[in-house]
């Protein structure tokens, strides 16, 4: 079938035409004055971005790239550290620490559900030796947003460090770094920044810098002192990816023009399209209270063939939507709604849902589903009182 192709994946994400362009730009050579402007540009955009005073230190790499930069640069072997593992990404914190010759100890969290400030403070509580804690700020295998504000205060007050993977929240939802009180940030650009992947992000505050200051790095390749060193002068320790760093600036003019306050509403606003859709279609929801805003997931009522109805959005409707990883394979479909995307895309994936649901197996919800959503977009975009969380907007 002759559709256009609409990518609605929690990562990669489509690409505005004007980041597009600037990744088509010839080369430029990454220790010269052009390149060495560009990346001044960046970085106080990165800042805002990530909401912080901090540098924002890019690493050419895939977002787990960051991930490990991160436990490498701020644990040392045998040293304890905390994971909240809710689902796949969580569990990639673990698997990086036991590389590193850490000891993890897990908190588990059912998927789905978002970890309680109060299980961690426990945690931490009973055992004194735990020097940090790493968790997702918004879990992509389960579509949960984890209380990183709370956990960050508690944190504080153990004097441990809060690592936090926001690969799926920085430029989606707020997570102001310096005012959330998180010890690490990290991103990567294939998700809200409306990049290509290959380009990861990763700030520290005061503390961590502390430590990462006085620790080996461990690997050869992340240096995080290296590459503040070399940041202070606008290059990056090698040879960075280059044509990213053009795309990144376009695609941080094209968010802070928006303002960041707009574009979580857009973002928070498209959550509630997806979910009101997705619930008139009689279908229900993976992440029932503590929701991210990049992507909705929903659970396939029993029976139902997840991989054909992926097949079957793409083939007939050019939809590509995501499906569950693990224990959740065939059993729910994502619909990423984050970065260059808009509720036409989500409307567009809403109705490609419901349709290869029907031809899948025969499912089908309440026929005016798509003004449901629409109606669900307007009242969010509206700031209907109770709708809207308070930290919708928080500054950074
Ligand atoms: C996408 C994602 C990752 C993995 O990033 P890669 O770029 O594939 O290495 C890690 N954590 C979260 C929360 C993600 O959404």
């Amino acid at each position: 079938m002759f559709n256009k192709l609409r990518l609605l994946t929690p990562g990669p994400t489509p690409l505005p035409e004007e980041v597009r362009l600037a990744l088509a730009r010839d080369m430029i050579h990454h220790r010269k004055q052009a390149f060495r402007e560009i990346m001044a540009r960046v970085q106080k955009g990165l800042q805002t971005l990530f909401g912080t005073k901090h540098v924002v230190l890019p690493l050419s790499a895939s977002g787990s790239g960051a991930m490990t930069a991160a436990v490498y640069s701020l644990f040392a072997q045998d040293e304890k550290v905390l994971v909240v593992e809710g689902g796949k990404f969580g569990e990639r914190w673990t698997s990086i620490a036991k590389m590193r010759g850490l000891r993890p100890v897990v908190l588990s969290v059912p998927w789905g559900q978002a970890v309680r400030p109060e299980d961690l403070e426990q945690a931490l509580r009973q055992d004194q030796e735990i020097r940090g804690v790493l968790v997702q700020v918004s879990e992509t295998s389960t579509g949960v947003l984890h209380p990183v504000q709370e956990l960050a205060k508690i944190c504080q007050e153990h004097d441990v460090l809060l690592v936090a993977d926001g690969i799926s929240a920085v430029g989606i939802s707020p997570c102001p770094m310096d005012a959330w009180g998180i010890d690490c940030l990290l991103t990567g650009s294939q998700k809200g920044l409306m990049l290509p992947p290959g380009l990861a992000l990763i700030a520290l505050s005061e503390r961590a810098w502390a430590r990462c200051n006085v620790l080996d790095p461990g690997c050869f390749y992340f240096n995080l002192p290296a590459e503040r060193k070399k940041l202070e002068k606008h290059e990056t320790h090698f040879t960075t990816a280059v044509n990213l760093i053009c795309g990144l600036e376009e695609s941080l003019k094209i968010l802070l023009a928006e303002g960041l306050e707009a574009i979580y509403k857009k973002q928070w606003a498209l959550t509630m399209l997806a979910r009101a859709g997705a619930r008139a279609l009689g279908l229900e929801l993976l992440a029932r209270e503590h929701y991210t805003w990049g992507l909705t997931s929903v659970r396939l009522p029993e029976g139902v063939d997840g991989l054909k109805l992926l097949q079957i959005a793409q083939e007939q409707f050019g939809v590509c939507l995501a499906g569950g990883q693990d224990q959740l394979k065939g059993r729910i479909v994502r619909i990423g709604h984050m970065g260059w995307v808009d509720w036409g895309d989500v409307l567009a994936g809403l109705y490609a849902l419901d349709r290869s649901l029907v031809a899948a197996s025969g499912f089908s919800g309440a026929r005016d589903y798509l003004e449901q959503a629409m109606a669900a977009y307007q009242a969010a975009l509206a700031g209907v009182p109770g709708e809207v969380p308070a930290n919708v907007f928080v500054r950074s």
